[in-house]
């Protein structure tokens, strides 16, 4: 029997690049029913994040036009991963497998293939993974691969130069839908789902049109989720920072005394007030960090709904 697909696409403002990017959508659900790798009964799943421009239109159209898209709509933006989620929850009882992809084109549509190949061969989990960034600016690149670095310095185990573009089985959905945080980090929580896995790379492009909603802010923001939803490495380096300074501050706390016994005691007001700021500064950064974890076990212990659906092209 051949899989049924659901290609999920958050969009958030994107009127620019949907009237190009969806045909291409489209195109390659034909090709991969043609060539007869999936059913008939394949859809292109929009997923509005809350847009304040004319993106829901568009999909309402689309949906009109070919009963292979449908549409959800968030009743906010609520974020790229939220967004994903909603679609892949949305999905997961409808379909055998799913591809998430952004809607720019930047990802390479015509690797799906090859993802749904690796799953015909027993894969449950495929990564997309960028074979090269020379599309990108220096500064993108540079941030980019410092991320990736810095979470798997910090404990957070995820795929190298891997994105939201993946395909998932209804298996790893389903149990995907039993890990119930609201601090969502996709790329990190697949690989702990577990399964058999590969990957398929891709060059990426630029984006067709519009712009990008990733500034560094939202970069370094999703950085710091990733971390502190995934690992408690950074509160294990404060501790240790903690027991290195404890240790200095024990060793200092002996020459003073050894320099006051031997009468060498001077008024040393400048050493006082450095060791006095650096334990300070220490002391602050630890304080935040542990404060970062404790926001996040707050918003863990409401557990708000991760996702509100407000519309649907297709009535059930
Ligand atoms: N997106 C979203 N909600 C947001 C921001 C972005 O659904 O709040 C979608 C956006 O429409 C796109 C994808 O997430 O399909 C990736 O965003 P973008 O292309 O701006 O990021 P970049 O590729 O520059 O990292
Ligand atoms: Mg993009």
């Amino acid at each position: 029997m051949k899989p049924i697909l659901y290609i999920i696409i958050p969009c958030y403002n994107e009127e620019s690049v949907l009237p190009i990017t969806s045909g291409l959508f489209l195109d390659q659900i034909h090709t991969l029913i043609s060539k007869e790798k999936i059913d008939e009964q394949s859809r292109i799943l929009f997923i509005d994040d809350g847009s304040k421009d004319t993106t829901w239109n568009i999909i309402m159209e689309l949906a009109k036009k070919d009963e292979h898209y449908i549409g959800i709509r968030q009743s906010r933006n609520r974020g790229h991963q939220n967004a994903v989620l909603a679609g892949l929850m949305e999905a997961k009882d409808h379909c055998d497998i799913t591809i998430s992809i952004d809607c720019d084109g930047q990802d390479d549509i015509s690797a799906m293939e090859a993802m749904v190949d690796a799953y015909l061969d027993g894969c449950e989990v495929v990564y997309g993974v960028r074979s090269k960034r020379d599309t990108d600016t220096f500064f993108k690149k540079f941030t980019a691969q410092s991320f990736y670095k810095f979470l798997n310095a910090m404990g957070a185990e995820v795929v190298y130069n891997h994105a939201d573009y993946r395909l998932l089985s209804s298996r790893v959905l389903q149990e995907l839908a039993d890990f119930k945080e609201v601090n969502l980090f996709l790329r990190g929580m697949v690989p702990l789902v577990g399964f058999k896995s590969t990957s398929v790379y891709y060059e990426r492009h630029e984006r067709m049109a519009g712009e990008s909603h990733y500034p560094l802010r939202k970069m370094v923001s999703l950085a710091f989720d990733g971390i502190t939803s995934l690992s408690i490495k950074p509160l294990r380096l404060i501790m240790g920072l903690g027991i290195l300074v404890s240790f200095l501050s024990f060793l200092g706390a002996i020459w003073a005394v050894i320099s006051q016994l031997t009468g060498h005691a001077i008024t040393g007001w400048a050493s006082t007030t450095c060791i006095i700021c650096f334990i300070g500064g220490i002391q602050l950064v630890c304080l935040g960090v542990i404060g970062e974890y404790i926001g996040k076990i707050y918003m863990e212990v409401k557990a708000r709904p991760r996702y509100i659906i407000s519309e649907r092209t297709k009535k059930e």
